[in-house]
């Protein structure tokens, strides 16, 4: 049996900027509106859930509020600088300075939709407990609607 929470629905949603390298459009600074999904498998326990996932949603909702309005700036790119105030980007022969409070650094090689759903799976099951029923989570992370990339941990 499966859970889903479907992001845009449940307002787990965010708006960020991002960049991405070497590519031909997205090579360009730019934003998306963001949503987080999820999928939550498991055998339902006697009490007829699989579980609460009110503190899923809450989680989620923490994640998109800590991206909402921020360049996300993937610091794992050998190209990103942080200093005191402002973070550097270089992307190809463009030179990005950006005030670091208007910035989010996330340990990922590019801020794309594949390694964000990355990101928030990671943080899930760092912060998450999940009942011994649940067999498999799953992540979706939507750049605009009906387009997305999801990632997933089997239990
Ligand atoms: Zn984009």
């Amino acid at each position: 049996m499966r859970l889903e929470i479907n992001g845009w629905a449940s307002k787990i949603v965010f708006s960020a900027t991002h960049i991405i390298p070497m590519h031909s459009k997205c090579g360009r600074l730019h934003g998306h509106d963001y949503a987080i999904n999820t999928k939550i498998e498991g055998e339902m326990a006697p009490n007829g859930v699989i579980m609460d996932f009110i503190s899923v949603k809450e989680f989620l909702r923490g994640v998109a509020a800590e991206l909402d309005h921020r360049v996300l700036i993937p610091a794992k790119d050998p190209g990103v600088t942080i200093g005191k105030d402002y973070v550097e980007y270089i992307v190809g022969d463009k030179k990005l300075t950006l005030p670091r409070c208007d910035c989010i650094m996330l340990e990922i090689e590019v801020a794309s939709a594949e390694t964000l759903a990355n990101f928030v799976l990671k943080r899930m099951l760092d912060k998450v407990k999940f009942p011994e029923n649940v067999t498999r989570i799953e992540i979706g992370v939507d750049e605009g609607r009906g387009q997305g990339a999801w990632t997933g941990h089997d239990f």
